[in-house]
């Protein structure tokens, strides 16, 4: 019976001729490009693949291989054996495979592989006699042993390691490669005793038992603790499993002839396009891809293997045209013949992602939507991470704090203080430590030091080990392959040359460069207009998306950021950020104070005089803080939100108060400020409150105190007509804090809508201006069609109104049980990362249905933090909002992620038309 005979049985294998490439969640990445480079003609070695279903079936039956699930396996064998006409345990032909993972989504070196299955001492020296060269073969004995042990058997790697070291060492060589036959029969003997002593019992000698242990270690590798992590970390769902693909083994450690390397068909850093990568003459590929020895670069390839290389940059581009994307390509030379061994969508930094995807647009490879959607808007973010100062780093190295070089491997800049272990490293981040993490290499176990750091040296590895692949992944910066210096985690030191680096001491590192520094360095923060490319994708994104992009800024040197980011008006000025000014403080606490004793202690007078004093003093200060605004915005719309934090919050904390109270009570020498520090700690006292959050705070201050708010808005007018008259257009909007009931806004409006009537018959003024409100409430939402016949605008404070709905305190909830909940699939998401669509969305569809019913033009946007998150937008484009406002580093991802979304809806209304 064929592989295509039992069709109708549950297809549980395919070849990687019969397989289609089309259907990667079955075929998983990897088989789905070994499938279409074999029906490109490319030179795959023979192979078939086990699907993703076999794999779920695994786990639903309580982790047995079906039986037909293996039936079909071993005819597929069966039928590779016919293929290469070599055949498995069989040692004067042996047919060697390699079991390899690869799940829909690529989660690089998260799961397992083993190569060279297929070994017992006989076949090894079967394949010594046909070679002729024992050397070869006893490597790929002891290679096969090393991998199966670990993957397969569990035994840590550091027995193996440790064994080969020592004859290494015992043979004066560096390299396992210029080990005798006789040297590597040794390490195999040793091995074996390793793996009796781990696992009581004997290495297993039956090829079929091997392959279905190794095909069974493979399933298990999608649930381990690290392919776990670093799913929920990327968000990639758990239920997508990893299929098995069994190739024919190709050699690349054969001798000087031989090779395996892994190349991008476009730098993954800068995005140039060139071949970039690099190789190992006479290894495997795990020797690569581990890090364990520092490779060449593909470019010299060029002048040991010309025919090689040309014949790479040739496939290369191949790959190109029929992906239409970069790709990352694993190949293996075994005497001169070249094999490619795996394609897959290069993983790439921030800075690539974004030259490549407008490159791609101008060779026509690809369209303006589709570069649009190769960029995740995030990566946008990554983009403007900070990189070292160059004149800091100058000076650093005038002062010869330079160490070392090493390969620039993922950009950026950090400085931190080093630590050694993964564990160590995330244990020190939790403490607010900066942490750089330093290994000899990173393997899959340290992804959550990775996580943790803010960047990443590694002694050992290239342009695509393990630690430079994560990191540019996470956008963080990374320096492998850095030799010079020799890492001890054991000790807990690094040395480069005679310096010593303890755990614990600064360094920084240039991700860009490659360059390591003992110390701290001054970062900088780039500008996003720096970029040509990032200008000409952000431009397409304007071209494209609907939704407006504002900002939330205080200060006019946030507001110059986020015009030069791209934003089209302040979406929030929160006034209060301007009372907190350390210069200040003192005023705004005097005119708290003063206004608090006019209402509660019954001060008259004095305390009324007081009041008025501090906030015509205050106003004066007000009125060029929203001049420097509006100037910087020059007739962009700017929202200036009036006071909304409760009081006391600008007031000493009551607990130091009175700790310095009973201090001066028991010293008794100070008695007159003991009096003042008592009156100032009744009127803290008077105006806590259990929950300030919902207490007096917002529009209700404003009622309460309706001075503040006036003194405010004569601010803004003055403000403005005073920047008028310099020439600069200028746009006013006056925004209310926390309203639930619709009098609450009505009311205020009259008296702030007095005030400047008040102020344009004083002064002639004819500026325009606008009143609106936050909707941060429940009940306002609900009742919004009610507000918006005094409100013109709404500006959705998703924060508040987040906190409002679910009932949560965010400062508690956030750190006491919002892990947990997310943990145990209650939430998602963190609804304050993400707007949580069926409750707090619903409000926001129905204010807005229900304010544009009560007025046609009122304006609506978000101001909330959810303003600037990508998934978020992508929900707010689905709604009649007219912006997002976020802050200004979001300016540039809000475009992009704004641009996606429009593209996004007009793709699922296509399809729903074309649907039904
Ligand atoms: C909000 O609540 O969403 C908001 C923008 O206001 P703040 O975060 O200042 O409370
Ligand atoms: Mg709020």
């Amino acid at each position: 019976m064929t592989l295509r005979d039992t069709a109708k049985q549950t297809q549980w294998v395919y070849s990687f001729e019969a397989a289609d490439g089309d259907q990667r969640n079955l075929l998983g990445g990897k088989g789905a490009g070994l499938a279409d480079m074999t029906a490109a003609g490319l030179p795959v070695p023979p192979g078939f693949i086990i699907t993703t279903e076999a794999c779920r079936a695994y786990y639903h039956s309580g982790k047995s291989i079906p039986d037909e699930m293996w039936s079909q396996t071993l005819e597929a064998m069966q039928e590779l054996e016919h293929t290469t006409g070599r055949f498995l345990g069989v040692p004067s032909n042996p047919l060697l495979v390699s079991v390899r993972s690869g799940s829909p989504v690529s989660m690089p070196g998260m799961m397992d592989t083993v190569l060279n299955l297929g070994l017992n001492q006989s076949v090894a020296d079967g394949i010594a006699r046909r070679t002729g060269n024992p050397r070869f073969a006893l490597d790929l004995y002891r290679r096969f042993i090393q991998m199966f042990g670990n993957v397969v058997l569990g035994i840590d790697a550091k027995l193996f390691d440790a064994v080969l070291v020592a004859n290494q060492e015992k043979a004066g060589v560096k390299l396992a490669s210029k080990l005798s036959p006789e040297a590597l029969q040794i390490v195999i003997n040793e091995y074996k005793v390793v793996v009796k002593r781990e696992t009581d019992e004997e290495f297993p000698n039956t090829p079929k038992y091997q392959l279905e242990q190794a095909i069974r270690a493979v399933f298990e590798s999608w649930d381990t603790r690290r392919a776990m992590d670093y799913r929920n970390f990327n968000k990639i769902p758990h239920d997508l499993y990893t299929a098995v693909n069994i190739v024919a083994m190709v050699f690349g450690n054969m001798g000087d002839t031989s090779g395996t390397g892994v190349l991008f068909t476009r730098d993954p850093s800068t995005g140039e396009k060139n071949l970039y990568g690099e190789y190992l003459v006479n290894a495997q590929g795990e020797d690569v891809v581990s890090g364990i020895a520092t490779p060449q670069k593909i470019a010299h390839l060029q002048v040991q293997m010309p025919e090689v290389y040309s014949q790479l940059n040739q496939m290369a581009m191949q790959l190109e045209q029929h992906y239409r994307d970069a790709q990352d390509v694993e190949f293996t030379v075994e005497q001169g013949k070249l094999y490619l061994l795996q394609t897959r969508g290069a993983k790439r930094s921030a800075k690539s992602a974004i030259k490549m995807a407008v490159d791609m647009r101008a060779e026509g490879l690809i369209t303006k939507e589709e570069a649009l959607m190769r960029v995740e808007p995030d990566q946008i973010y990554q983009l403007l991470l900070p990189r070292l100062d160059e004149s800091a780093k100058q000076a650093a190295k005038d002062e010869g704090r330079l160490i070392t070089v090493g390969l620039g491997a993922s950009p950026g800049g950090e400085t931190g203080k080093v630590f050694f272990t993964s564990d160590e490293a995330a244990a020190q981040s939790k403490r607010g430590v900066s942490v750089i993490l330093v290994r000899p290499e990173t393997s899959p176990d340290d992804v959550h030091g990775l996580i943790a750091s803010k960047g990443v040296l590694t002694a050992r590895g290239g342009a695509t080990s393990h630690a430079a692949v994560v990191a540019r992944g996470l956008g963080k910066p990374c320096v492998s392959g850095a030799e010079m210096i020799e890492v001890r985690p054991e000790d807990g030191v690094l040395h480069c040359g005679d310096i010593t680096i303890h755990e614990g001491d600064e360094i920084s590192i240039d991700g860009a460069t490659g360059e390591v520094f003992v110390g701290g360095i001054a970062t900088v923060e780039p500008c996003v207009n720096d970029d040509v490319d990032l200008v000409t994708l952000l431009s397409w994104a304007d071209e494209t998306r609907r939704l407006g992009v504002w900002a939330n800024a205080d200060y006019p040197r946030d507001a110059e950021l986020a015009v030069a980011f791209g934003a089209e008006g302040i979406g929030l000025c929160r006034t209060e950020h301007m009372f907190f000014e350390p210069a200040r403080l003192a005023l705004v606490r005097e005119m708290m104070l003063a206004a608090h004793a006019t209402i509660v202690i019954q001060e008259g007078e004095a305390a009324q005089v007081r009041y008025e004093k501090a906030l015509a003093e205050l106003e004066v200060l007000q009125v060029d803080d929203f001049a420097g605004i509006l100037r910087a915005m020059a007739g962009k719309p700017v929202v200036i939100r009036l006071l909304d934090p409760p009081m006391h919050e600008f007031l000493p904390p009551y607990e130091e108060l009175l700790a310095e109270v009973i201090e001066l009570r028991i010293r008794g020498t100070a008695p007159e400020l003991l009096q003042e520090r008592e009156n100032l700690l009744n009127a803290v006292n008077e105006m806590r409150e259990t929950n300030p959050m919902i207490g007096m705070r917002g529009c209700r201050l404003g009622l309460v105190f309706p001075e503040i708010y006036i003194m405010q808005v004569r601010a803004i007018m003055t403000a403005a007509m005073k920047v008028t008259a310099e020439g600069v257009q200028v746009c006013p909007e006056i925004m209310i804090p926390l309203v639930s009931h619709t009098n609450e806004f009505q009311s205020l409006r009259e008296t702030l809508e007095e005030t400047i009537q008040t102020f344009r018959a004083a002064t002639g003024s004819t500026q325009p201006y606008r009143i609106g409100t936050m909707i941060e409430l429940p009940r306002a939402a609900l009742t919004a069609d009610q507000i918006a016949k005094s409100a013109e605008f709404f500006s959705f404070g998703t924060n508040d109104l987040t906190q409002n709905t679910f009932g949560f305190s965010r400062d508690d909830v956030e750190s006491k049980f919002l892990m947990r909940y997310e943990e145990a699939g209650i939430l998602k998401e963190n609804p304050f990362q993400v707007v949580d669509e069926d409750g707090v969305g619903q409000l926001i569809r129905m204010a807005c249905a229900l304010g544009r019913q009560a007025r046609k033009d009122i304006s609506l946007g978000v101001c909330g933090e959810h303003g600037g998150d990508p998934k978020s937008i992508e929900f707010f484009n689905t709604l009649p909002l007219d912006y997002v406002s976020c802050s200004p580093y979001r300016v540039p991802v809000a475009r992009l992620a704004a641009a996606r979304a429009e593209l996004k809806q007009n793709a699922a209304k296509r399809s729903n038309i074309g649907g039904s």
